[in-house]
């Protein structure tokens, strides 16, 4: 018998899902949310990095003058509701590889597009006991870390005490969908959010969509220095968890860490920092990508009490607070979903397969 009612059901609780039921419950709603625990889920091996300058290149991310003060009063509001410590802003320091790329960046700080995002053009060596940088570098602003296991932990218990939580494996076979709702067990609810991440392909509603799991590995160091910064060149180095990332390997799809992802993070690392470690842990997990680096939200083509909240890709920690609150923007709202995040951009791959 459904007895209990609430306004949503989420499955899923990593970033996607977590912010989503931060997100619905600022705005009062009534939630399950259903996660069956994974210590591999991207979420809990992410080192939890946001940085709005990134990629080779060194460019300001999509949508970085949006995200990052969104983000910054996202985490603040949720650590001040759910009272644990999980948000560490903090520069992060890049050295530069050469001559060319310090004159380049000499001319780029100036631009009013980066200015922000920059506190300080270093043209000789610093921080010379943490990182190798002859040619000295930038340090970034508007940078830091989530420590997500801390973040997901404090969330889950939050849900506990204030929502409905079922720790177990969601099976889509009891789901019952209605004219204007969906019925799981005993909850009814007017709409079912997926933020099952690369699992999505799984779904027998949403495994058509181009969500493509990439591989990453991280190590975690133990280091006898400590940086108030994160280090940044080839791979990262987070102070405090002390995690080390990340590989990107779209061609291995097997479970478990590799010779190859060690190998390649300790190369990486090397040239980077210039202090003693020796490493404690290697870890790794799938991110949940789109052909267009791209979020997926929005209804099931069919069914609009089915909906998706995925594709976070590389970036779940600075994507995951905004375009939550899009999402229940749009649920509760009706407020547009914009085209380049919307599931309507996938279509026709529906159609083709259907
Ligand atoms: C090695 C690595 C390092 C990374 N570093 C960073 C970083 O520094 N910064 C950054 O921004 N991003 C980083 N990412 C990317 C980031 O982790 C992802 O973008 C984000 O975590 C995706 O969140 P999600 O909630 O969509 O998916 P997930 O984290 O995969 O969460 C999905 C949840 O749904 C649950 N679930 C799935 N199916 C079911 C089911 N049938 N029933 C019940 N529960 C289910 C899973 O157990 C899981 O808890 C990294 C990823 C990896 C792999």
């Amino acid at each position: 018998m459904a007895d209990k009612k609430v306004d949503y059901i989420i499955v899923g609780q990593g970033l996607a899902g977590s912010c989503l039921a931060l997100q619905l419950s600022f705005r009062e709603k009534r939630v399950l949310v259903i996660d069956q625990h994974n210590s591999n889920s991207a979420s809990r091996v992410a080192a939890g990095l946001f940085n709005p300058i990134t990629g080779r290149q060194m460019g300001k991310t999509w949508l970085a003058d949006e995200l990052f003060p969104y983000l910054d009063n996202f985490y603040l509001r949720a650590q001040s509701l759910l009272n644990q410590p999980f948000y560490f802003p903090m520069p992060l320091y890049r050295p530069f590889i050469s001559v060319e790329e310090q004159n380049e960046w000499m001319g780029r700080s100036a631009e009013p597009n980066y200015s922000v995002y920059l506190r300080k053009l270093e043209t000789n060596p610093v921080y010379e006991q943490f990182v190798k940088n002859e040619f000295g570098g930038l340090l970034l602003n508007r940078c830091g870390y989530v420590n997500t296991n801390n973040f997901l932990n404090s969330v889950r218990n939050f849900i506990h005490e204030k929502f409905y939580f079922l720790e177990e494996g969601f099976s889509e076979d009891e789901l019952l969908i209605g004219s204007d709702g969906v019925q799981y067990k005993n909850f009814t609810a007017s709409k079912i959010i997926f933020c099952t991440g690369e699992q999505i392909r799984l779904s027998k509603y949403f495994s058509w969509l181009p969500v493509k799991p990439l591989k990453g590995e991280t190590l975690t160091i133990s280091p006898h220095i400590k940086p108030d910064i994160i280090l940044n060149r080839g791979v990262y180095i987070v102070p405090d968890i002390w995690k080390v990332g990340a590989t990107y390997n779209k061609l291995d799809q097997s479970a478990g860490i590799t010779d190859g992802g060690h190998r390649e993070l300790t190369e990486k690392l090397n040239e980077l920092a210039s202090f003693q470690y020796s490493i404690s842990a290697q870890d790794w997990g799938f991110r949940p990508t789109t052909p267009d680096r791209r979020p997926i939200i929005g209804p099931h083509p069919e069914y609009e009490q089915l909906v998706i909240f995925n594709g976070l890709g590389t970036k779940g920690v600075s994507l995951a607070p905004y375009f939550s609150d899009v999402l229940v923007n749009w649920m509760e709202n009706g407020a547009l979903i914009d085209q380049s995040v919307s599931l309507n951009r996938y279509k026709s791959l529906y159609s083709k397969s259907a």
